[in-house]
């Protein structure tokens, strides 16, 4: 929006995956209307669903096209910590620049947000400024005012190495897991209520759920529980009906944690049930 370059969503499959065919008919289609595709945006974890773009289909059809491929996995990219929760960077090879939010997952404080690019250079190259007064003798050191719009720029890299040398990879790993666990636990109290229902996959610690019946049932349950200022939870819809979205980021949850969330969600389901029984 910025740059003024026209920007295209694309339409996903029954799974909320970005494919490689989609991709391509949108390529041609584009050209043949005599515009330039230039950029292609995959996300690694939605914020919505948390879904997954098909990255392996996605990459050939850029570098064949000469596209540069950008990923977004600002939640999903912590889980990456963890060997076993790395099926979806199949086909990373291929992709030009990497975001990960590690204020989202990965217990750093807010705001810090990494990104990783293949070739330094091309960044470099954008953003190099040298003005007399900003040359210094030290150019073996990587001056970040050259990758980046600002010349100055806090030193948030500290809090991210206090977390690394706080934690340490294994404890971290834990965490994540940890996170996925509490999210299974919460998700198996849903599946054996026969009053909700979970609509897509559970992925990396998002359960998004709803009621069954109406859509507006969801709707109001969730403003409940938001007013009742025992919770957050935040709305999202799929194919234009509402949903909830329950996740689980803190080191501190407990199963207890989540069976108190629990009783109060099925709690308040409960009552809204009961009045609406007795307004038919
Ligand atoms: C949260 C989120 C963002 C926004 O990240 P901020 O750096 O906090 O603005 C972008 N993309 C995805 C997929 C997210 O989940």
């Amino acid at each position: 929006m910025i740059t003024l370059i026209k920007m295209r969503f694309l339409p996903t499959d029954e799974q909320f995956s970005l494919r490689g065919d989609t991709l391509k008919q949108a390529i041609q289609e584009d050209k043949a209307r005599g515009l330039v595709p230039l950029m292609v945006c995959a996300t690694l974890g939605t914020t919505g669903l948390c879904a997954f773009d098909n990255l392996s289909e996605l990459g050939p059809i850029c570098a064949e096209e000469g596209l540069w491929l950008h990923v977004d996995a600002a939640y999903a990219g912590a889980a990456y910590l963890c060997p076993e929760l790395r099926w979806s960077l199949q086909g990373v090879e291929f992709v030009d620049s990497l975001v990960l939010n590690l204020a989202k997952w990965m217990l750093v404080h807010f705001d810090c947000a990494t990104l990783w690019v293949k070739d330094k250079i091309k960044l470099q190259k954008a953003f190099t400024v040298n003005p007399v007064y900003l040359r210094h003798e030290y150019s073996q050191v990587v001056d970040f005012m050259n990758l980046q719009i600002p010349l100055s720029r806090g030193f948030r890299s500290v809090k991210l190495w206090l977390v690394f040398r706080c934690f340490g990879l294994t404890n971290l790993q834990a965490h994540i897991r940890h996170g996925i666990e509490m999210a299974k636990l919460f998700e198996s109290h849903l599946k054996n209520d026969p009053n909700f229902e979970v609509p897509v996959k559970s992925q990396l610690g998002l359960v998004v759920f709803r009621l069954k019946g109406e859509p507006s049932l969801t709707k109001t349950l969730l403003d409940r529980l938001n007013k009742s200022c025992t919770m957050f939870l935040s709305p999202n819809e799929i194919h234009k009906k509402p949903v909830i979205r329950f996740v689980v980021t803190s080191q501190f949850t407990t199963p207890d944690d989540i069976l108190k969330d629990w009783n109060i969600i099925s709690g308040t389901a409960s009552t809204l049930l009961a009045e609406k029984k007795a307004l038919d």
